[in-house]
């Protein structure tokens, strides 16, 4: 027997001694699931005998990534399947740049392979732990205005589908699975492999600096254009916010300090941040005070490659809700949110951050067809946040935004359905590749409908 092949006998034997032995839950804690079995297919045929086989059962499947979804997109009281051993580049187009990459692979890992090959990726979100299929499957982004979130970056694409088929598409070979299915937060297969557009590996110059939130919002559009990525977060109870301007050079490495960029990435962003908010969790009439105290009030710039700057440590763990709305509405959507913070008087300890994109033509990606603008709103765990989430989605439902598929929101299929024009097309799809279901959950009834 194979070590892959004793690994999944490893995830069945937690299964089946009992229940609780397989119990999964999110980073965050707020989802958890009893999966009947957790397996790790070993190959892309191997989850396809997996599949098949729970599909002849009448078993639902769920592929996790790294369980950083604030949903319960990735909760199964089926068959969960962790594609731990699907990781890795198979394949590199130097001529186009372009690298195909197993579907488990973490994005930190994903990094340092491409950067080990002269190439990196164009954009990421603000951390790396996440999984390929997990991040692109809920449309995972980073800022910069002329710039895709990840699914944007596809052009290739392998999946599974409900009968335990394989499937391959790109613009040119099933493109109907390609053109919808870029985004499907799991729900039309399990995808075993990408391919991805990637760029020759580059350097970003950060530059980190407080502003004024007024000072902001009044050129928020310049301050989008002038940078390749530029993002702010706003610190509620207080004036101001932490800009963060990362822009392209070939200048030399001049990278954080490792113990100046430890104390300040991992001690301040991180440990002393946590106590803050552990304060503020016990004493929450103190928030307001502790704000002026946020870890995020200097400036500093520093130069480094690209995904070392993209991605940072989090350790303090929370919960998140962030929606994408047409760019033009951010500023009065970020007022109209501080004014309903201030007259509802609620306490909050985190920042509230702000991103860009461009539009893609990703049907379900949250940019689909217009450049957008991410308002992004957390509280600290094991505080409140139902009240808090509910009153600002209100507010961004009035500016035509869409909930990202991995965070935290209360919209389910009928409105979902009305946010994106391409939703029935997606349905069709999902009815093609998955009649019978299999990649059914509590998350993609709500959201998808059954
Ligand atoms: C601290 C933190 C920071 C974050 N920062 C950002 C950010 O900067 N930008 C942003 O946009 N988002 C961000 N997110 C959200 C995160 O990127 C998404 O929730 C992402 O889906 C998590 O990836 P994962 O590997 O953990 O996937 P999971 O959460 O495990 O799964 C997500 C979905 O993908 C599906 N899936 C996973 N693997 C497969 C597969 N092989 N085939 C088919 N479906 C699959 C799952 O079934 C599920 O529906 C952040 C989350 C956290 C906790």
């Amino acid at each position: 027997m194979t070590a892959s092949m004793m690994g999944i006998q490893r995830y069945q034997a937690h299964a089946w001694k009992g229940r609780d032995m397989a119990r999964w839950k999110n980073w965050a804690g707020n989802q958890v699931a009893n999966p009947i079995s957790i397996q790790a297919p070993h190959s892309i045929e191997d989850l396809s005998r997996l599949v098949a086989e729970a599909a002849s059962r009448g078993e639902k499947v769920k592929a996790v990534g790294s369980g950083h979804s604030f949903t319960s997109a990735a909760a199964t009281d089926g068959r969960m399947l962790r594609l731990d051993k699907l990781t890795g580049i198979s394949h590199v187009d130097r001529g186009n740049n372009r690298v195909t990459v197993r579907a488990g692979t973490r994005l930190s890992d994903l990094n340092s392979l491409l950067h080990a090959e002269g190439l990196a990726m164009a954009n990421l979100g603000d951390i790396a732990y996440q999984t390929v299929a997990g991040a692109i499957s809920t449309s995972t982004h980073g800022t910069g205005k002329a710039l895709t979130g990840l699914a944007g970056q596809v052009t290739a694409m392998t999946l599974v589908a409900g009968d335990g088929r394989i499937v391959e598409c790109s613009s040119t070979v099933n493109a109907d699975v390609f053109d919808v299915g870029r985004v499907s937060v799991g729900a039309l297969g399990v995808i075993a492999e990408y391919t991805l557009q990637v760029v020759p590996a580059f350097r970003l110059h950060a530059m980190e600096q407080p502003m004024r939130l007024d000072d902001v919002l009044e050129n928020i559009h310049e301050l989008a254009a002038e940078h390749d990525h530029f993002e702010f977060f706003w610190i509620p109870h207080t004036k101001w916010a932490l800009t963060k301007r990362n822009n392209r050079t070939n200048d030399d490495l001049a990278p954080l300090p490792i113990v100046k960029g430890w104390v300040e990435k991992t001690f301040m962003e991180n440990y002393a941040f946590g106590a803050l908010c552990r304060l503020g969790r016990m004493r929450p009439s103190l928030i307001p005070r502790l704000a002026t105290a946020l870890p995020s009030s200097g400036s500093r710039e520093y130069i480094d490659q690209s995904y070392k700057i993209f991605a940072s440590p989090r350790i303090v763990r929370f919960y998140e809700m962030e929606h994408a709305l047409p760019v033009e509405h951010v500023a009065p959507a970020l007022r109209d949110i501080r004014s309903m913070i201030e007259r509802k008087g609620y306490l909050l300890n985190f920042p509230v951050e702000v991103r860009f994109t461009k539009g893609d033509d990703v049907a379900l990606s949250t940019a689909y067809g217009r450049d957008s603008a991410y308002i992004a709103v957390h509280v600290y765990k094991g505080m409140e946040y139902q009240p808090f989430f509910r009153d600002v989605e209100d507010i961004l439902r009035g500016y035509n935004a869409r909930p990202h598929w991995g965070k935290l929101h209360y919209r389910e299929a009928q409105e979902l359905s009305t946010l994106y024009p391409r939703w029935n097309d997606f349905i069709a799809l999902r009815d093609k590749l998955d009649p019978q279901r299999t990649f059914a959950n509590a998350y993609t009834d709500s959201v998808f409908g059954k």
